[in-house]
């Protein structure tokens, strides 16, 4: 792939601090049941179905998420195996003793790499609301603290070393339902977390390196899916973003270093959006938002008309003064139109198009993209932004949008998507 060279950025000046958190699979059976831990590929014996419901906590609060979660008004379906998944996974049974093997594994990671052992270990609970554990929570042991790795920039502190237990494994997810399997529920994961201390990407792969041999002389699981690590990038121009999910450590080097690279882009394009208008309000943008549903009922243009068939509706809003940036690169690979893609494709919306792109390439006929323009009154220099989706969940998208537009793109809330869409280095 030809790629025109990008400049190297100088870490200290853009204030770059980088943190790894480690999820290391334990090679022994499952945390709080004798279950073995194995990924099950053949057809499940039976499958579960839950919903979410939202419940106030002692002090009478909704959690924000949990609402966000509810509101989406998915089913979860957990797929189970009747002789090698048991109760504990299904959230039918009390947990039983923490795996003493397990724990072994997590004091020898927490001594080899220098770390203070705590005195007490206590279970605790962290919300989950994706559905991903069948609990509602997932269970994680602090063990041990403060762990000291040298690197060739300094030494560097690793905050905390916990074991907890494993989320169940997506199989299937579309807007209105998540298929999960129970199989990978329970495994044992040796967790690292560092706080915000890498002071370049080289150093974070040199530390995440380091980890990885003495990682792999315990009693780990190998293969693909082992392993997740998240990554997690902060700078002057932004706020503090985490990528979640990298597989290699050797791409950790390459995910902050576009990190940083999006959050500098963004935070220029920010700049210039504002000299060229000062900012937009948010009512100007709900008054010239459409339902444009009608103009493509009998559209050729495939993703459109599969959610209109579905009594899905066509959404357009018009982004002032913003022709040419939703195309604009933010990092090798990623433009801006990429954000406005990944923020709603948290809601499950997929069909998402964009002035800066070919309507035909979507099977948008040139009438119907003429009516489109008349219908958003879309003035020269004017960019905008079009999806399909269930009604539902329309409010919370353009929520999403018009935050972003008319906060002038600030690189916030970005979280569980790779900014890399590049091979690794090597
Ligand atoms: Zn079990």
């Amino acid at each position: 792939m030809n790629r025109t060279a990008v400049e190297p950025l100088d870490y200290h000046e853009i204030g770059f601090l980088g943190g790894i958190e480690i999820h290391q699979q334990i090679g022994t059976r499952k945390l709080f049941c004798e279950c073995e831990p194995k990924i099950l590929k053949d057809h499940p014996d039976e499958t579960t179905e839950r919903r979410l419901h939202a419940v106030a906590s002692e002090l009478g609060e909704y959690d924000p998420a949990a609402l966000h979660e509810a509101h989406r008004r998915r089913t979860f379906y957990y797929e189970s195996y009747i002789d090698r998944v048991c109760l504990v996974e299904l959230d039918e049974e009390p947990p039983h003793p923490v795996n003493q093997e397990a724990l072994e594994v997590v004091l020898q990671a927490s001594l080899l790499l220098n770390a203070r052992v705590v005195d007490e270990i206590q279970v605790m609970r962290k919300t989950v609301i994706d559905g991903s554990n069948t609990a509602g929570f997932q269970r994680t042991m602090l063990v041990g603290t403060d762990g000291l790795v040298e690197t060739s920039e300094g030494d560097v502190i690793l905050h905390y070393f916990c074991l907890e237990e494993d989320a169940a494994r997506i199989m299937e997810v579309d807007e209105r339902f998540v298929h999960y399997r129970l199989d990978r529920l329970g495994i044992p994961l040796l967790e690292i977390v560092t706080g915000p201390v890498f002071i370049s990407p080289a150093q974070a792969g040199e530390v995440a390196g380091k980890l990885g041999r003495i990682i792999r002389s315990l009693n780990v699981r190998r293969g693909i899916g082992s392993i997740r690590q998240d990554v997690n990038v902060s700078t002057k121009y932004g706020t503090r973003i985490e990528v979640k999910g990298v597989q290699r450590h050797r791409m950790i080097p390459l995910i902050m270093e576009n990190e940083a690279r999006r959050q500098k882009a963004l935070w220029e394009i920010g700049q210039e959006l504002s000299a060229l208008s000062p900012r937009i309000e948010r009512a100007e943008l709900e008054t010239r938002t459409r339902t444009v549903t009608d103009l493509f009922l009998s559209s050729a243009s495939r993703v459109l008309r599969s959610l209109i068939d579905r009594g899905g509706v066509v959404v357009a809003l018009p982004v002032p003064a913003m022709r040419g940036f939703p195309a604009r690169e933010l990092s090798p690979g990623m433009r801006l139109a990429t954000e406005f893609k990944d923020q709603l494709l948290t809601l499950g919306i997929r069909g998402v198009i964009h002035s800066d792109e070919d309507p035909e390439r979507y099977g948008i006929s040139p009438s119907e993209h003429a009516a489109l323009t008349d219908a958003l009154d879309l003035q020269d220099g004017d960019a905008f932004i079009l999806f399909a989706s269930r009604p539902e969940v329309v409010p919370l998208a353009l929520d999403k949008l018009y935050a972003r537009i008319s906060a002038r793109i600030s690189p916030r809330e970005r979280r569980g998507r790779h900014p890399v869409h590049a091979s690794p280095p090597g």
